[in-house]
């Protein structure tokens, strides 16, 4: 998963749990004192009596654990932009120094995975990578061939980031994933192929490998 979508989930998840106010996406505002742009990832306001609430979220896509700096920034900049409150969402953890630096400032963590981030924004998500465990797989290529009169199917997608085909064979039942350029061969006798764009099926007949009939059709594209 980018950065950029990580960002867009946040944005979405905060759009999603206020009831009130307004929430808004990427934005710039003016530093308070040298009106410099400032980056904001999602920027939430609401009433409270006459006074106007204003929280900033920060998004924090990262494989390891956020620390004292991380906490340091965002309070940097959530004085910067004049901000009430702030909030850093992040897939990751925090270690506890940096915990013990949030507290008495009332920045809060709160963890959205990419799990739950992709569900937020990718359409057509089927099951999480399990080879990157970094992003999701689409459902884009499942397939369907007739033999002898009996239709067998089968469910597949590649991730998003790694490529990975995973295949789920609905004959056999058979499930398993492929790196680039890998074959696999389940119960019924059928293989795939993980290619760059698309992959390749065949039935393999016992007297050797026999290319499915219309080679077309073997060609599925990711798009
Ligand atoms: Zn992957
Ligand atoms: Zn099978």
């Amino acid at each position: 998963m980018k950065w950029q979508e990580y960002q867009e989930a946040v944005g979405v998840l905060y759009e999603q749990m206020s009831e009130m106010g307004e929430v808004k996406k990427n934005i710039t505002i003016p530093d308070r004192i040298t009106g410099q742009p400032r980056q904001i990832d999602v920027w939430w306001e609401f009433p409270a009596g006459n006074h106007l609430i204003k929280i900033l979220i920060d998004a924090k896509m990262r494989t390891s654990k956020l620390d004292v700096k991380d906490v340091e920034e965002i309070l940097a900049l959530a004085k910067s932009v004049k901000a009430d409150k702030a909030i850093i969402v992040t897939n990751n953890e925090w270690t506890a120094p940096a915990e013990v630096f949030a507290n008495p400032e009332g920045l809060d963590f709160l963890v959205l995975t990419i799990d739950e981030a992709t569900d937020l924004i990718v359409d057509g998500k089927w099951l999480m990578c399990h080879d990157c465990q970094n992003d999701c797989v689409v459902m884009d290529s499942d397939g369907a061939i007739e033999i002898e009169g009996k239709i067998n199917w089968w469910l597949g997608g590649k991730c998003r980031s790694c490529k990975t085909l995973h295949i789920i064979c609905q004959s056999c039942g058979a499930k398993v994933m492929m790196k680039m350029n890998d074959s696999w061969k389940c119960n019924c006798n059928f293989e795939w192929t993980n290619k760059e764009d698309y992959y390749e099926f065949k039935v393999i007949e016992e007297n050797g490998i026999e290319d499915y009939q219309n080679p077309n059709q073997m060609k599925i594209d990711f798009n």
